[in-house]
């Protein structure tokens, strides 16, 4: 077994990289000098509410400009197991080698996938959940104008009309009219929308609002029926219907699948994790969990959603808890400030909508200004400076900068106090 690893942070996205932003500041506001080091399979820390977007690449910052300046260190690897009985994880890094490292405090932050598709002809089929599947998708859809002009060469089929099917959905009729009007077949342009449900996702709030953007863009919806076959050239449905599409994306099903399934712990519906007041694995000493992974009770009972939303602020919570516990101090209760959404809708504009009911409060360019503030500037973490992502760091500060509470970082303080 080889150095003990500190406060070990396992996975690299959002709730990951503020978990050891955090932890570092509590240490230090400790006067400690505990190691803090992040495991993660990638370099980079992925924007993944931006994958939909035409030229995915660009929607990732390397976790290095916002570790090494703070002095976490970190492995590159892919976690395997936890035992949390010995307090050590088994690794596999990117050469095959399998290492064991221990820990003191364990903070589990590793999102969440798409369930794989459970259809014949899966293999045809697209994503967005990850980098890897983003990229894949967009050079498919560059790669259009140069396969054989087939009736259903610029149509495509989104499967889940939650919020990324419908993000994808209408952010794709614009991205294939790009693609396909310098070949002169902009009208052949077609997205087909399909779910099992009866209606559109995201509740009667905001449907008016969505279904008035569909038709706009003249995206077709296909409610109550599921795909049954998946082809290289079209999908067969459920009513028996079949639909000629080159591209087939499906964004149905979220789960948090891997590692954390190895965790003596319960889970909810998704395979979470389900976590305390403090983010505290139920049960496991020694271990938090936070940002999709985790299910944490909210308010009026609501359990954290599968957000960057959350998972900033339960990364930052869960950092502060680890450090707090190994260093004596007191742990803060996750408190995230009123839930809201902002879905895109292409070049329809979009829809900001307040509390679990989604009441909507913006529509159209105001509710877009409002998208782009959220994910152009918001969720990109602070770079290369090691005060601003410190200060950021505090769980009082909001994504973004900005602050909550005057009172400054409470709980840091009040465990520097002893
Ligand atoms: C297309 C799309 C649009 C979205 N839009 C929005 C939006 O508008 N608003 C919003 O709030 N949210 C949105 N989300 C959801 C948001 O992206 C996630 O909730 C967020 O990324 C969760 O952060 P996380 O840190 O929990 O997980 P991730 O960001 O997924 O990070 C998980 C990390 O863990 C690593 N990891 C996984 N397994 C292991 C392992 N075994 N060992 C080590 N490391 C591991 C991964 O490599 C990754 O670094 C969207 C997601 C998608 C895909």
């Amino acid at each position: 077994m080889s150095e003990n690893h500190g406060i070990l942070i396992v996975g690299g996205g959002f709730a990951g990289a503020w978990a050891a932003a955090a932890a570092t500041r509590a240490v230090r506001a400790a006067g400690a000098r505990h190691p803090v080091t992040l495991v993660a399979p990638h370099d980079d820390l992925v924007i993944r509410p931006r994958l939909y977007e035409a030229a995915p690449h660009r929607m990732r910052v390397p976790l290095d400009r916002f570790l090494s300046p703070i002095g976490v260190r970190r492995v590159k690897a892919t976690v395997t197991v936890v035992d949390t009985a010995a307090r050590s994880v088994t690794a596999r890094t990117p050469e095959g080698a399998e290492a064991r490292w221990p820990y003191e405090r364990l903070v589990l932050a590793t999102g969440s996938r798409l369930t794989a598709p459970r259809v014949p002809g899966a293999e045809h089929v697209h994503a967005v959940d990850t980098m890897e599947a983003a990229v894949a998708l967009d050079a498919h859809l560059r790669a259009l104008p140069d396969g054989p002009a087939t009736a259903g060469r610029y149509t495509a089929v989104v499967v889940g009309a939650g919020f990324t099917g419908l993000e994808v959905a209408t952010e794709l009729v614009t991205r294939l009219r790009a693609i396909a009007a310098p070949q002169g077949a902009r009208d052949e342009v077609r997205v087909v929308l399909v779910d099992r449900g009866g209606s559109v996702g995201l509740g009667a709030g905001p449907r008016a609002v969505i279904e008035g953007a569909l038709r706009e863009l003249g995206v077709v919806t296909r409610m109550s029926v599921t795909p049954v076959d998946v082809g290289r050239d079209g999908v067969r449905l459920s009513d028996g219907n079949r639909i000629p599409a080159r591209t087939v994306v499906w964004t149905a099903g979220v789960e948090a699948g891997g590692v954390a399934a190895s965790l003596p712990a319960a889970r909810d519906r998704l395979g979470r994790v389900k976590v305390d007041p403090y983010l505290r694995v139920g049960g496991v000493d020694g271990v938090y969990a936070a940002g999709d992974v985790a299910a944490a009770v909210v308010e009026d009972g609501h359990l954290t959603m599968p957000s960057c939303q959350h998972a900033i602020p339960m990364g930052k919570y869960a950092g502060h808890n680890a450090a707090a516990d190994l260093l004596g101090g007191s742990p803060a209760a996750f408190a995230p400030k009123g839930y809201v959404t902002c879905l895109d809708l292409g070049a329809a504009g979009a829809v900001f909508t307040t509390g679990y009911e989604r009441r909507v409060e913006l529509t159209g360019a105001e509710a877009k200004a409002r998208k782009r503030l959220i994910t152009e500037r918001w969720i990109w973490p602070p770079l290369d400076d090691a005060g601003r992502i410190l200060e950021e760091a505090d769980h009082l500060v909001l994504t973004g900068g900005r602050r909550v509470s005057p009172t400054p970082a409470r709980s840091v303080q009040a465990f520097r106090e002893g």
